[in-house]
């Protein structure tokens, strides 16, 4: 297997996702907290009232918040997934045909698993 990853290139793209999940773990936390707010606010509300007028705009918020959690939740194992793949050797590798993804593709998007190509097929 011919490896275009030489050490230096690993190390850069180690800083790169290690970086990338420092900024999604803070962005997780912070939904987090902010689905706690509206979890509170909710039992509140519900407590509270039987007609109250907040009822759907909470729940509206609620299903956004959730959304937006599991986003940045996938987008945490995203990263972890593409640091194992580095670790393994197989960072860089297209999982669907096998060849090797561009550098710049992966300096774009660091967690990528795809081609370009197959990329374009997928989506
Ligand atoms: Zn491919």
């Amino acid at each position: 297997m011919t490896r275009t990853f030489t050490p230096d290139r690993i190390e850069k793209f180690e800083r790169l996702l290690e970086a990338e999940r420092t900024e999604a773990k803070a962005r997780l936390a912070e939904h987090l907290e902010g689905i706690d707010e509206v979890r509170v606010a909710r039992s509140d509300a519900a407590a509270d009232d039987e007609h109250d007028p907040e009822g759907p705009t909470m729940t509206q918020e609620w299903s956004q918040r959730t959304a937006v959690l599991a986003d940045a939740e996938a987008e945490v194992a995203d990263v972890e997934r593409a640091l194992s793949r580095l670790a393994q050797g197989t960072y860089g590798t297209c999982e669907r045909c096998g060849k090797p993804i561009t550098v710049a593709r992966l300096e774009a998007r660091p967690t990528a698993t795809l081609c370009i190509d197959c990329a374009r097929l997928v989506r």
